[in-house]
């Protein structure tokens, strides 16, 4: 494929707390590797942002990807973003965050329900279907209400919690229980005019899918979802890029003839082929 390794539009750097690289070797391996663009998107957890020093670490990570920018110019098209956890939970932090960091790309992304922890922690063995179905339901919920906040370019790996609850626990759940929920979060992402990003980590764990799973990329085409963005989510340089050529033939066999990449908040469309 014309386009394989050319884009990557979700990586963490050191300065996330699960990050292992700098943001010079990131862009390094990256420039080595042949792609052209690449977004840092550390995390920012919105909901926890005074316990843990987010503050510090956003500043850290927006500053580290100006210099590497400047570094690479005419080399490799650096990207400076965040991924923001939990904006809805409070909003006037996630604001002032984006009033005072000029990033070119926001990914939204929920890790937990409200005053939970990430759903890496779910005990799943020791909840019940019926506590699954309740956990579901208010997380395509909460997806929702950031989808109609709408002040993210992207929903980050949507299906995020069936990482563990049906790949890592093996927990059977069948997805047309939530399809109503998962229309209503579509729709929300086309009304506001943002983007689905389709997460290719998940094709490397135990899962075996992309995030959100191919059926709900061509549920929001069906739909008349036109805006898709793709990142590898790598946590380490040797990840960057993984699995950005399937992701791509993925979004093609949805329909999409174009990815979109943010440039100071603003969709810039990349043809597929
Ligand atoms: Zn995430
Ligand atoms: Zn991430």
């Amino acid at each position: 494929m014309r386009y394989k390794d050319i884009l990557d539009m979700h990586t963490h750097t050191d300065n996330s707390f699960d990050g292992n690289h700098s943001a010079m070797y990131m862009c390094e391996c990256a420039a080595m590797k042949g792609l052209r663009a690449i977004a840092i998107t550390d995390h920012v957890e919105i909901d926890i942002f005074a316990k843990g020093e987010f503050n510090r670490w956003a500043r850290q990570s927006y500053f580290d990807t100006a210099k590497a920018r400047a570094a690479f110019r005419g080399k490799l098209l650096i990207l400076s973003g965040v991924e923001l956890g939990e904006a809805i939970y409070d909003i006037p932090t996630a604001e002032k965050l984006l009033d005072t960091l000029h990033y070119d790309f926001v990914i939204g992304s929920i890790h937990n329900l409200p005053g939970e922890e990430d759903f890496y922690f779910l005990d799943v063995d020791k909840t019940s279907d019926e506590e699954i179905r309740e956990i579901l339901t208010e997380y395509f919920d909460e997806e929702r209400k950031l989808a109609e906040w709408g002040k993210v370019d992207t929903i980050g790996h949507l299906t995020y919690p069936l990482r563990y609850i049906c790949g890592e626990h093996g927990r059977k759940v069948d997805l047309r229980d939530y399809s109503g929920q998962i229309e209503d979060v579509l729709r929300a992402i086309i009304h506001s005019g943002i983007a689905l990003e389709i997460n290719t980590s998940g094709l490397f764990q135990k899962i075996e899918s992309t995030m959100p799973p191919e059926e709900i990329v061509a549920q929001y085409r069906r739909l008349g979802g036109e805006l898709i963005t793709i990142g590898s989510d790598a946590h380490y340089a040797e990840h960057l890029g993984r699995g950005i050529a399937d992701g791509m033939a993925l979004a093609k066999r949805c329909g999409f003839c174009n990815l979109t990449i943010f440039e100071h908040r603003e969709p810039i469309q990349i043809p597929i082929e």
